[in-house]
């Protein structure tokens, strides 16, 4: 129900009773169709300003999951561009149902296996790897790719891609920041501190 979402995210047109959505990246994850794999409303605010929109500009948003990345770079502007790579079937189809809802049809869905769908794609001015990111090449593939001056941005929520990112800040630079999210909620009658994964975000300028 969205409707006890309007205090957050969404604000209703007196007039014509439409919802309308906020303006700032970081939309409640219950207003995407997902299966769990979704990156986090908070995470995801960082992540889209770590990724820098602005007008006109193509992101490839690799292991897409339920799209709400590119989706809400998407959202930044109507000029925007967005191609989403998605591995898994169900998910891909996910994805084009969650753009249609949040009136953004024009994002391209690649369904495949990065980085070999990548091939021949137009190049991006950034890239965000939410997933796949330790898959060999799969990282370069998307350095190479980048247009100078883009963005790439990676999450990673285990240790094998958390490796791999902590050995390309070592080489090759950029910014390493580790978001830990700990949310109020409820144990027994009380209220105490629940941790979510920590996730690492390797952020690197070409
Ligand atoms: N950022 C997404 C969630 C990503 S979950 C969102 O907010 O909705 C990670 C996704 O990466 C999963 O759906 C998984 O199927 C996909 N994935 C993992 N490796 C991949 C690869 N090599 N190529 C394409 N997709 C991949």
């Amino acid at each position: 129900d969205i409707s006890a979402l309007n205090i957050v995210a969404l604000e209703v047109d007196a007039a014509s009773g439409a919802r309308v959505l906020a303006r700032a990246a970081g939309l409640p994850d219950v207003l995407f169709e997902h299966d769990g794999q979704i990156t986090k409303r908070e995470i995801r605010a960082v992540t889209l300003s770590s990724l820098a929109p602005t007008r006109r500009e193509l992101l490839w948003d690799i292991g897409a999951g339920a799209g709400s990345v590119a989706i809400e770079w998407l959202l930044a502007d109507t000029s925007m561009r967005a191609i989403a790579i998605e591995q898994n079937v169900e998910r891909a189809a996910r994805i084009r149902r969650n753009a249609a809802a949040f009136g953004v049809p024009g994002l391209e869905i690649i369904e495949g296996d990065a980085p070999a769908a990548l091939d021949g794609l137009p190049p991006p001015d950034a890239i965000f790897v939410g997933g796949g990111a330790a898959r060999p090449g799969l990282l370069d593939v998307a350095v190479a790719a980048l247009k100078s001056g883009g963005r790439l941005v990676v999450n990673a929520v285990t240790l094998e891609t958390e490796t791999v990112l902590t050995a390309r800040h070592l080489t090759d630079g950029g910014e390493l920041i580790r978001i830990a999210l700990t949310r109020a909620d409820a144990v027994g009658g009380k209220t105490g501190w629940r941790p979510a994964m920590p996730v690492t975000q390797w952020v690197w300028i070409k």
